[in-house]
């Protein structure tokens, strides 16, 4: 099987298995304790925890702290209901985590443009009564790159804060400038079920899981100390790696492109992360596609737009027709994808759709 879907999930890296491992090994006390208690092997678990919290920390720009969570998808809920706020302004192609929180919290809506070649402009208005703007950094579907610091310092002039989803960026590109940052473990090779909401000093929420008080009282629960320290491990890995992941991935994206030259890229050509190559081909059925390739894990739009059989909101906001949405799929490849497999990949993509008559 040969694995391109990596804006979907990452495989774990076995720097974060084996830093979990000890933390599900066994029954001794210094191995399953909680780490909120105040003994030895609980203080124990809570070093590792909070270890684990200066490696994602480090991903982050300063000034601010990380709140542990299930995954980013609960990060942008405390967010955008911990602040509560009357007037949202974000762009149409976030992920439906922001986009739906966004609807439920019952604020007014703004929506930002964007153009067809999927970015937001570095213009976009942000109107006097914006409470926050919610703009990601780097499209999960198309993989552009969004103008982040330019918006956020329009948001600061009209006095609103700044949440920006970082799941396909963190770990990859330098932190954005934001307020808030939702962060998912498994999108870094980190393990699922983790994720982090970074907060700027400053900013005030409520939380959204009340109880034992847990993570300074925003968000109640005992933390798994395995999930946390694979979280730190695979977010250590990213620092370090961070430069030579890029060149791995530019290299995998010329291939992939030189051997695909019948296909039409989605979205900018250059402010875009690399491991994500969008496609289209006029007359092409991805569905079938994908079914016809079935040694491919690969996908035709987000993971969650394919499962719902709704078009992707994205393809369509940035002004794709119905046909071309469907004949649209998603190469995501990074640290350990191979040449070889995207050569075959992209083999097996032609014939497919050759197979087709497109
Ligand atoms: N935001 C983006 C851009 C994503 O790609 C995803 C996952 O697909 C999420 C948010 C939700 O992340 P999680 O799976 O950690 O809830």
């Amino acid at each position: 099987m040969i694995y391109l879907d990596y804006q979907a999930t990452t495989p774990l890296a076995p720097e974060a298995r084996e830093a979990m491992l000890p933390w599900l090994a066994g029954p001794e006390a210094m191995r399953f304790a909680n780490p909120h208690s105040a003994h030895v092997p609980g203080r124990a678990a809570r070093a590792a925890v909070e270890l684990a919290r200066e490696q994602v920390a480090a991903l982050l720009p300063p000034g601010g702290r990380v709140v542990f969570t299930s995954g980013a998808s609960e990060a942008i809920n405390l967010a955008i209901h911990g602040l509560g706020v009357k007037r949202i302004a974000l762009s149409p192609i976030e992920h439906a985590a922001v986009i739906d929180t966004a609807r439920a919290s019952g604020a007014m809506l703004d929506w930002l443009p964007v153009g067809a070649d999927g970015l937001v402009p570095a213009d976009a208005p942000v109107v006097a009564g914006t409470g926050l703007v919610a703009l990601m950094q780097v499209n999960n579907e198309i993989g552009t790159v969004q103008p982040v610091a330019e918006v956020t310092a329009r948001a600061r002039t009209a006095g609103a804060l700044v949440l920006c989803d970082a799941v396909q960026g963190a770990g990859k590109l330098a932190a954005p400038d934001a307020d808030l940052i939702a962060l998912s473990a498994h999108k870094l090779c980190g393990p699922k079920g983790i994720g982090a909401l970074w907060v700027r000093d400053g900013v005030v929420l409520a939380p959204l899981i009340h109880g034992g008080g847990q993570e300074g009282g925003l968000r109640a629960g005992t933390l798994s100390p395995a999930l946390c320290a694979g979280f730190g491990a695979a977010a250590e890995l990213c620092t370090k790696l961070m430069k030579d992941d890029a060149q791995h991935v530019d290299q995998l994206w010329e291939t992939a492109c030189a051997l695909l030259p019948d296909w039409q890229l989605n979205g900018s050509a250059t402010q875009r992360w690399r491991g994500n190559l969008s496609l289209r081909r006029d007359g092409l059925d991805a569905a079938r596609l994908l079914s016809e390739c079935r040694g491919l894990a690969i996908s035709a739009g987000s993971a969650c737009a394919s499962g719902s059989g709704r078009p992707s909101h994205v393809l369509q906001a940035i002004g794709l027709t119905g046909p071309q949405a469907k004949g649209s799929i998603r190469l995501g490849f990074g640290r350990y994808t191979t040449r070889r497999e995207v050569e075959d990949a992209c083999a097996m993509l032609n014939a497919a759709a050759a197979a087709q008559g497109v």
